[in-house]
């Protein structure tokens, strides 16, 4: 049982990268969250609350 779970988990850390989402409107780095590569090879875009604005706004994937 072990052995398969530390198998899992390096699996998991091969896919799932930390990123940092930025604000698109005032470029305030907001979140940091984890992807999953293989889901979102490209660079994500969601829509997330933005205190510095003060309403959701698109956030983008930006390099840390
Ligand atoms: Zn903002």
């Amino acid at each position: 049982m072990a052995i398969l779970r530390d198998l899992t988990q390096v699996e998991v850390s091969k896919v799932r990268v930390q990123i940092t989402l930025a604000c698109e409107e005032c470029k305030q780095r907001n979140y940091t969250m984890t992807k999953d590569k293989k889901k979102h090879p490209d660079r994500m875009e969601t829509k997330k609350y933005c205190r510095f604005c003060k309403t959701h706004t698109p956030h983008k994937e930006t390099k840390k």
